[in-house]
């Protein structure tokens, strides 16, 4: 969420509402400490095999693209992340394999000629005088309108949550369809890969469609997080302070599974104060 008080505008991307409905008080967190905002090694795998997929799906050859996967690995290894589930000599240990199901198993699934990575920030709506925008970048764009987002994933995915919640494919459909890249109902795809260092890890192509009234919804889900935090925008254009207030925590949700030591760098100041 990005808040700019001279254009009055307020920006969201999926990944940050995302969080905000896990949990609001480690959002709050994070944007009082960004610096533990950081990539996990698990989340690393992923940088690697999209990069691989962007440059196969552009027309390059395998070395060259797996080149860049372990390219990709290199640059965000020498950036600061945790280790929440393996080394680093695992994560390259991994890749190849993986980048190989994805070359057999999605890749022929996929129809060529579309658009890589495609960057937006699109208005959604007008509220309290603020414009609201909503921004993020679509991994795929089939020529037919179909999106696709590069997964890697620990085990496989359940069709029926993310169809009934997940936030991404609802705004990267909008987007897609504001651009004039797809019409609704729009086909979405998750392209996973299931981490693993076997000679050829599983694959999932989970697919549903996305229509107007789930933008209308999240439109409306959006709405709701303003409402809740109309004071702290207030607040931070008359302080010039953040959103996020350092004495007021906000709702502390638990009720999902990365509000673990693991997967949440507050843990020890947050739950884990009260359960080991
Ligand atoms: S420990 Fe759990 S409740 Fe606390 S900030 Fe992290 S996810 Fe939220």
């Amino acid at each position: 969420m990005k808040i700019d008080h001279e254009a009055k505008t307020i920006t969201f991307r999926q990944s940050w509402l995302n969080n905000y409905f896990n949990c609001p008080e480690q959002v709050r967190r994070l944007m009082l400490e960004p610096d533990e905002d950081q990539s996990s090694d698990a989340a690393i795998l992923g940088t690697g095999v999209h990069a691989y997929a962007e440059l196969r799906l552009l027309g390059e050859d395998r070395v060259v693209a797996t080149a860049a996967a372990f390219n990709a690995l290199d640059h965000e290894f020498s950036l600061p992340h945790r280790i929440v589930q393996m080394s680093e000599d695992k994560v390259y240990s991994f890749i190849p394999a993986m980048l190989a199901s994805f070359e057999r198993d999605l890749l022929p699934q996929v129809e060529r000629g579309g658009e890589c990575e495609v960057e937006f920030k699109l208005l959604l709506g007008e509220w309290n005088g603020w414009t609201i925008y909503v921004s993020g970048t679509i991994d795929y764009v089939a020529p037919s309108g179909d999106l696709w987002d590069w997964k890697t994933a620990g085990r496989k995915y359940e069709k029926w949550e993310k169809e009934r919640w997940a936030i991404q494919p609802t705004i990267y459909s909008f987007a897609a369809v504001t651009l004039g890249k797809s019409e609704y109902p729009v086909r979405w795809r998750y392209g996973i890969v299931l981490k693993s260092p076997v000679k050829r890890p599983e694959t999932q192509v989970v697919e549903f469609y996305r229509r107007e009234g789930h933008i209308e919804w999240v439109t409306h889900q959006i709405y709701s997080i303003l409402e809740t935090h109309r004071f702290d925008i207030d607040l931070q254009e008359n302080c010039g302070g953040t959103l996020a207030s350092p004495l007021v925590p906000w709702v502390k949700n638990d009720q999902h599974a990365l509000c673990s030591e693991k997967w949440c760098p507050f843990w020890s100041t947050c739950k884990g104060q009260f359960v080991v």
